[in-house]
């Protein structure tokens, strides 16, 4: 019998075939064709029933008294639900008027990865962070990695609950300093990951999302004081690549990116450049002059490298060419810190004092082989480097 996890590979694999438009799993047409009864496993039922009774009451949304009808505004999308519907995420559900989180306290994956897979290369260099996520995503990314994770819902993996108090133990256990939320949005688990990360500070531990920047104003105020370091990616300078790519909107994501930067939190922004969607001279010179005029020089920058995935399997990788122009344009434009990003053992993964252009972190693939940093500043010339190193 073909499981649902079959029959999305398969999905995924067509989808550049049947004309490039993408199908997007949201849509209602494949909602209710992907039922809970091609899942495969005779409990699923079970378990997405014990999901909702267990599903705590979510943050981030107001009754709108009609219907038993409801509003969450925890990302930009702020998606009205009506009874027994989700939201586009798929992870907020409204029970009688009440919205809840399914994903609370259930993360599908954890790893120890290097804190330089994230990518942050201007934080605590050479750590390394439990990373965790669940299910689950506002946005629908033709070319995601982690689709399996991203477009699932959470009744996809069957995990048992999980209170913060045991995650911050786990990494108290592994002698781990940094937590990493990260895979699927973890926007989507805002109310779990400040849980753990307010948790996790009591301890001594540092706490980063890596996410996609689409969150609302409120929620972000809050993730800004529970985490350390925020990475977003910024997938093009434009509305119609954000629209017709990820099936979101661009102006949210420079709002969220504005937004951190003027907080205390430490700030990273990849771009992952797919050839012939964003890699015009055109749209590059407009992201970076965005960065470089709303931010200023020192908020580090990785262009990264594409690779065939989910619904873009019809495009090369990423020349290393255009990201070696990416990166010699942003430091024209007056970025410090541009990289090249998944391209283990170039060049531009090595970090260099905008001061002496010494090589300050030399780094092999997620590595560390070298390191200049002193207490935040250039051995060479003592230069301050932008960041948190200690
Ligand atoms: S978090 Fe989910 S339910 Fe809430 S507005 Fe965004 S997509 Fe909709």
């Amino acid at each position: 019998m073909i499981t649902r996890r079959d029959f999305l590979t398969v999905l995924a694999r067509l989808a550049p075939i049947v004309g490039g438009s993408g199908i997007f799993l949201s849509d209602p047409f494949w909602q209710r064709f992907l039922s809970r009864d091609d899942y495969g496993l005779a409990h699923a039922g079970n378990y997405a029933d014990e999901l909702i009774r267990t599903a705590p009451r979510a943050r981030y949304w107001r009754s709108l008294h009609k219907d038993s009808t409801v509003q969450c505004f925890l990302c930009a999308h702020s998606c009205v639900i009506k009874g027994n519907e989700r939201g586009r995420c798929r992870t907020r559900i409204n029970v009688n008027g009440e919205l809840r989180s399914l994903v609370y306290g259930r993360p599908v994956s954890i790893h120890v990865d290097p804190i330089e897979k994230k990518p942050f290369y201007h934080f605590l260099p050479g750590a390394e962070a439990y990373s965790l996520g669940s299910s689950g995503c506002p946005f629908q990314c033709k070319f995601c990695q982690n689709w399996e994770l991203s477009q699932s819902w959470p009744e996809d993996y069957q995990v048992s609950y999980t209170p913060p108090a045991n995650i911050v133990r786990s990494v108290l256990s592994k002698k781990v300093p940094v937590i990493s939320f990260t895979y699927n949005e973890p926007t989507v688990f805002t109310e779990y990951l400040i849980d753990i990360a307010r948790d996790a500070k009591k301890h001594g531990l540092r706490s980063t999302i890596i996410s996609c920047g689409f969150m609302n104003e409120a929620p972000l105020a809050e993730m800004c004081k529970a985490l350390d370091a925020i990475k977003i990616d910024l997938k093009g300078y434009s509305e119609r690549f954000y629209r017709t790519v990820s099936n979101a909107e661009l102006r949210p994501v420079l709002r969220s990116i504005k937004q951190i930067s003027r907080s205390r939190t430490h700030l990273e922004i990849v771009n992952l450049i797919v050839p012939t969607l964003n890699d015009s001279d055109r749209m590059l010179k407009e992201l970076i002059n965005w960065i470089s005029g709303e931010l200023g020089p020192d908020v580090p920058v990785h262009f990264s490298r594409f690779h065939p995935s989910y619904q873009m399997l019809n495009l090369p990788p990423t020349p290393v060419s255009t990201l070696e122009r990416a990166r010699d344009m942003a430091i024209s434009g007056g970025i410090n810190y541009a990289y090249v990003g998944n391209v283990p053992s170039h060049p531009g993964n090595h970090t260099y004092c905008p001061g002496c252009k010494k090589t300050v972190v030399r780094r092999h693939g997620y590595f560390l082989q070298e390191m200049n940093v002193k207490g935040g500043r250039c051995s060479f010339c003592n230069r301050k480097i932008a960041g948190v190193w200690a």
